[in-house]
């Protein structure tokens, strides 16, 4: 995810580049924890106490539009912003709903079957593995 095709996609859509917008596009793609719409609106809001949850919404839908970024489904069942567009997979904790990225070869190389139900697309993949963090999994039988 780099500026320069930011600016460049803004360009040819007509969407006009505010500071507000370019704000956004930086928090996002410098987050390493796969932040939600909430997340990003919390961290700019300082700078920008005017903006609106709508505004960064849009933006950041605009930004998976743009291909830019891409929605992966947070454990709580929140949508997550991924700034990382190279393949990658996730390691998702059940306690605390973190998202860790990592990388896998032979994940890499599973192949997409050819024919998935209804119709199904698929235009990428991503192995989820579920389970607890460091910090989690030792925390064992603490109050959460
Ligand atoms: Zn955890
Ligand atoms: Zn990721």
């Amino acid at each position: 995810m780099d500026e320069r095709s930011f600016r460049q996609q803004c360009k040819t859509r007509g969407i006009r580049l505010t500071e507000q917008r370019l704000a956004i596009y930086r928090a996002l793609s410098t987050a390493k924890d796969h932040p939600s719409t909430d997340t990003v609106y919390r961290r700019i809001k300082n700078r920008f106490p005017g903006i609106s949850f709508d505004t960064v919404n849009r933006t950041m839908l605009t930004l998976v539009d743009m291909g830019l970024a891409r929605l992966v489904e947070g454990s709580g069942g929140g949508r997550c912003f991924d700034p990382i567009m190279e393949p990658h997979h996730h390691l998702r904790c059940l306690k605390c709903h973190a998202i860790i990225d990592f990388h896998n070869e032979s994940y890499n190389r599973l192949r997409i079957p050819r024919k998935l139900p209804q119709g199904f697309r698929a235009l990428g993949k991503i192995v989820v593995l579920e389970g607890y963090c460091k910090k989690c999994g030792t925390s064992k039988e603490t109050k959460s």
